[in-house]
């Protein structure tokens, strides 16, 4: 690759994706050019197609020209910020972006969300490349098919990343990652660069929202819905309306929220967001195990799901119908104790610790929404949650379980990538360095499996996979038990 044909091959894709013109080129050349630290274009470059290239392999080329010109050092933030500069060129404004959106989804909302998708690809801000280095997989489990993802996606922070991180000058803009503030914004060392982000806005029951993807996504079209202002995440009656707004004016999405209470929540509770998508886990598939009926809301369908965690799911064709049903179950769960099961809605100091994990979709002409119970109590067999993944799974699994696993995808920590690797050559009676926290469960696994060298990995797959169901298990207020589904028919009898 000549640097000349570099930039005017990237030029073409600039001037496809971006909505440039032809006639912008020349400029788009010289902006690119001073970019990478060139002075010159020489040799007359030749036309490609963009099916013919890869833009990725223009940008890295590109960034290695910016390297042996010093004009970037060789650490991520740096990188990472001029790959979003270059990439912006592929992007349209805010402004333009939204009115080929609109026109898009006049046509058909697929079409929309198709060509936000496509470019959010295409321009890098979906990290194509390192959501490619995730271990993803899925086993069959009582519950249905649940899907393992061993998240690498993540860049590695390098020693030099981390102390120029803590060395850096703290910032409060943007007040977060979910702000709209980050449109555009450059990025520092320690917050990342967002040239070539953009936001879809949208009105959602009066309320200004955006939409957005994940750059690390987990799952098909991975999206973020998030309200304009930075404030807290509250589930309320507002949630459920938002929500079902959300699935009606995207049907082939799913949204679903993080509760809002730590231990049963996401990561980030300081920004009111929504997760979406266009995918289907098991619980979606999950049958109605017990239908119930709503004496105050007869139109609307109820049910208890076939599901691990403990899910009501409430049906039918009125949006207006089911945000009120759903208003009426979490007031109920929120006052709800049982302290025999360790339920309990509230502390003696008066805290709260009931709250839900809703998810929406739209199944044909009916509106379903999903309300999983969620207690956050801890006690002192129990330090890091009753309803949690509990101890003996925490080799594999102690992260809080929000709202990506609650739906039947584990997201699973890196190391064990390093520490599964080993625990199969112990399997085998392979020289090993196991640790010692997998020690129980893969004595267990040799007791229970004769395991060899051809059957190996299926075997630690599907055992992950029950591992994953057990932690769902714990995560369940009412446990399946017979004791567990006494107590749960007798909770939607008060309803
Ligand atoms: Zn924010």
């Amino acid at each position: 690759m000549s640097i000349s044909q570099t930039i005017y091959d990237f030029t073409t894709f600039a001037i496809h994706y971006g909505e440039w013109m032809e006639m912008d080129r020349l400029y788009l050349q010289n902006r690119l050019l001073a970019l990478v630290g060139e002075e010159t274009l020489e040799s007359e470059s030749v036309k490609h197609s963009i099916e013919d290239l890869n833009v990725l392999d223009l940008l890295d080329f590109l960034i290695g020209i910016a390297k042996k010109n010093n004009v970037i050092d060789n650490s991520f933030s740096q990188k990472e910020q001029l790959e979003a500069k270059l990439m912006d060129f592929l992007t349209p404004p805010p402004s333009i972006l939204n009115a080929l959106f609109a026109q898009h989804y006049d046509d058909q909302p697929e079409k929309a969300t198709d060509y936000f998708y496509t470019l959010s690809k295409t321009n890098d801000y979906i990290k194509t490349r390192a959501i490619a280095k995730n271990i993803a997989y899925s086993v069959p489990t009582e519950y249905g098919q649940l899907e393992i993802t061993i998240n690498l996606s993540k860049p590695e922070k390098d020693p030099k990343q981390i102390a120029a991180e803590k060395n850096a000058k703290q910032s409060h803009y943007p007040s977060c990652l979910l702000c709209m503030e980050n449109e555009g914004y450059a990025g520092r060392t320690n917050h990342p660069a967002r040239t070539n982000h953009r936001i879809i806005r949208m009105n959602l029951n009066g309320e200004s929202w955006g939409l957005q993807y994940s750059p690390y996504s987990y799952y098909n079209e991975h999206c973020i819905f998030l309200a304009e202002t930075h404030r807290p995440m509250v589930i309320s009656q507002e949630t459920f309306r938002r929500l079902l707004a959300i699935v009606a004016i995207f049907p082939h999405y799913f949204v679903g929220s993080n509760a809002d209470l730590p231990i049963v929540g996401g990561s980030i509770l300081s920004h009111d967001h929504y997760q979406g998508g266009r995918a289907d886990f098991a619980m979606a598939n999950a049958p109605i195990e017990t239908p119930f009926t709503l004496s105050v809301f007869p139109a609307v369908q109820a049910g208890i799901v076939k599901w691990p965690m403990s899910v009501i799911r409430l049906s039918g064709p009125n949006a207006n119908d089911l945000v009120a049903a759903a208003d009426y179950v979490f007031n109920a769960w929120k006052q709800y104790s049982c302290p025999e099961l360790d339920i309990n809605a509230y502390s003696e100091d008066g805290t709260p610790h009931h709250t839900v994990t809703p998810i929406a979709r739209k199944n044909g002409e009916n509106f379903e929404l999903d309300l999983v119970l969620r207690d956050n109590n801890i006690s002192e067999d129990f330090p890091e949650g009753i309803f949690h993944p509990h101890r003996d799974l925490h080799h594999i699994k102690k992260e809080n379980i929000g709202l990506i696993e609650v739906m039947g995808l584990a997201i699973l920590p890196p190391r064990l990538v390093p520490e599964l690797a080993e625990v199969k050559k112990y399997l085998l009676e392979q020289p090993n360095t196991i640790a010692a926290y997998h020690l129980d469960w893969a004595n267990d696994l040799k007791k229970n499996n004769l395991i060899n060298k051809e059957n190996v990995e299926t075997i630690v797959r599907q055992e992950i996979g029950n591992i994953f169901a057990r932690v769902l298990e714990d995560a369940g207020v009412f446990k399946r038990d017979q004791k567990g589904r006494n107590a749960f028919t007798s909770f939607v009898n008060t309803l």
